[in-house]
């Protein structure tokens, strides 16, 4: 079917995204057509400042529209906690939990040898350099890369660097890594072995 120029190219922007095929793209595009003009607009508009307003943290390298960061910026954090993760969606989710008052380090990536992606390619040196000037000593670093092959490779290459980092600049600072576990309200029948195995290496006293 032949449809208005402007219409088909909402539909081939819309699956060019991640996870979107052609007849979601196709839904999408209908579904805003019928959209008042006033809501359009915002999204629009909101597409159109996405890159020119939004910046990185010079800190934690989270997405800001100020010089700092909310979560840097925030004088009732715990400055002397970091957690570092692969990407800003990981941010969002541990902020999620509210269980959490340090700060962050975002690595936008993972050592990932087979692709090329070395620990140079991700913000690994930024995190270097942002813990030898650390004003105040650091209490804690923990390691929130994702619990896949890639994120086990980019934990144990902080866990070294961090480590060396501990004898240069003189800090004891405690390394650690979220605990692998049974998701809730799974069941122990179907876990997978390896998640199973992991949970039961990391039990907690209860
Ligand atoms: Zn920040």
């Amino acid at each position: 079917m032949h449809l208005p120029r402007s219409l088909q190219e909402l539909i081939d922007q819309f699956e060019a995204l991640p996870g979107i095929g052609k007849k979601t793209a196709g839904r999408l595009a209908f579904y805003l057509l019928n959209v008042p003009q006033e809501r359009l607009s915002r999204f629009a508009n909101a597409l159109l400042e996405l890159k020119t307003t939004t910046k990185k943290c010079p800190q934690c390298f989270n997405l800001t529209e100020d010089d700092m960061c909310s979560i840097c910026a925030d004088t009732h954090r715990d400055t002397q906690v970091i957690c570092i993760v692969e990407e800003v969606l990981d941010l969002i989710g541990i902020e999620q939990t509210r269980k959490y008052n340090g700060l962050y380090h975002i690595l936008y990536g993972r050592v990932d040898p087979l692709n090329g992606m070395g620990p140079e390619d991700i913000l690994i040196p930024q995190l270097v350099a942002r813990i030898e000037k650390h004003e105040k000593p650091i209490r804690e670093i923990i390691i929130a890369t994702n619990p896949n092959m890639e994120g086990e490779t980019t934990a144990m290459y902080l866990k070294k660097i961090l480590s060396e980092l501990q004898v240069k600049t003189k800090q004891t600072f405690t390394i650690s890594r979220l605990a692998y576990g049974l998701p809730m309200g799974a069941s122990i029948e179907y876990a997978d072995y390896g998640t199973l195995g992991k949970a039961l290496d990391n039990r907690g006293a209860f």
